[in-house]
């Protein structure tokens, strides 16, 4: 283990989501970085670890870095830990691991307890490309700046939301990316009182407006990437006239005749034409 910086993931809510490996590294290096030492020693008395811990937060990462890198250095091994979830996914260590990396130091991940990976995979919303966002800039004309930057976005998006945020985000959110943008605020994961509500914006601000849907707590807001295909579908919407020569034709002829012919004369989606025929929803 020695000369190794180990970043070690905590639990975000529920103490059983530490993993065995995490207790064993946290056991056996010589110090673990931790942001508040009050906040982790609750942690390490609850597992019986008794591990010297080192004070590493956000304020004096620059200073401490040199710290912990000479420990390296001389052979010890490091944990890095954060008050919850991975380290360096919006908590310090970013300057750690960089240095490390540069000066050819060994840094081994542990995999754990991730507030926008849980909240991402119960989302419902497509999994195989997201963007993670983190917090969004708390001045308003910043942060409405910022997300017109982003309103084109087709990936799912993760962002971190702090309670006292939560209306102004969503509000924002309204603004630029619309009332029909799906979202799914995902709300104190792992804990007594997790609750995932989703909706499009409009509905979920109002609920929240109207006091049925809590933000206390910690919340993950897990927003739908701009959706191109309903943008298609919209502009290839069959017009008024298009439905009628359908229904004209399909008193006649069969489906698939109609189809065939009102693709070559409108110029318009096979689908369209059939999910119509069919009544579904188009
Ligand atoms: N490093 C952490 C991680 O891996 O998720 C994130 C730390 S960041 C400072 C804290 C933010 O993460 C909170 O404001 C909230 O948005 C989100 N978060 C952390 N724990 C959560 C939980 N149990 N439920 C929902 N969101 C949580």
């Amino acid at each position: 283990m020695s000369s190794t910086l180990y970043i070690v993931p905590t639990p975000i809510g529920n103490l059983e989501d530490i993993t065995y490996r995490a207790l064993s590294v946290l056991r056996k290096v010589n110090l673990i970085a931790a942001e508040d030492t009050r906040h982790t020693s609750l942690l390490l008395n609850h597992f019986s670890i008794n591990t010297p811990l080192f004070v590493f937060h956000a304020y004096n990462e620059k200073k401490r870095v040199p710290v912990l890198l000479s420990k390296l250095r001389l052979g010890h091994a490091v944990a890095l830990v954060s008050d919850a979830g991975t380290p360096l996914i919006n908590d310090p260590g970013y300057c750690l691991v960089r240095s490390c990396c540069l000066l050819g130091v060994r840094v081994v991940p542990l995999p754990g307890a991730c507030a926008a990976i849980t909240a991402l995979s119960a989302s419902g919303l497509p999994t195989n490309r997201f963007c993670f966002e983190g917090f969004l800039p708390s001045r308003q004309r910043v942060r409405i700046n910022y997300l017109r930057k982003i309103f084109n976005e087709t990936r799912t998006l993760i962002f971190y939301v702090s309670k006292y945020d939560m209306l102004n985000v969503l509000r924002d959110m309204v603004v630029v990316f619309g009332s029909e943008r799906y979202v799914v605020l995902v709300r104190e994961l792992t804990k007594m009182w997790e609750s995932i509500y989703r909706g499009v914006l409009k509905e979920v601000l109002d609920r929240v407006e109207h006091g049925q849907i809590s933000i206390r707590g910690e919340i993950v807001l897990v927003v739908a990437g701009y959706c191109i295909n309903k943008q298609k579908k919209r502009e290839e919407m069959l017009s008024m006239e298009v439905r009628y020569i359908i229904d004209l034709l399909a008193k006649e002829l069969p489906y698939r005749r109609v189809i065939d012919l009102v693709v070559k004369i409108c110029g318009v989606n096979k689908n369209m034409v059939y999910k119509y025929l069919l009544k579904e929803e188009i």
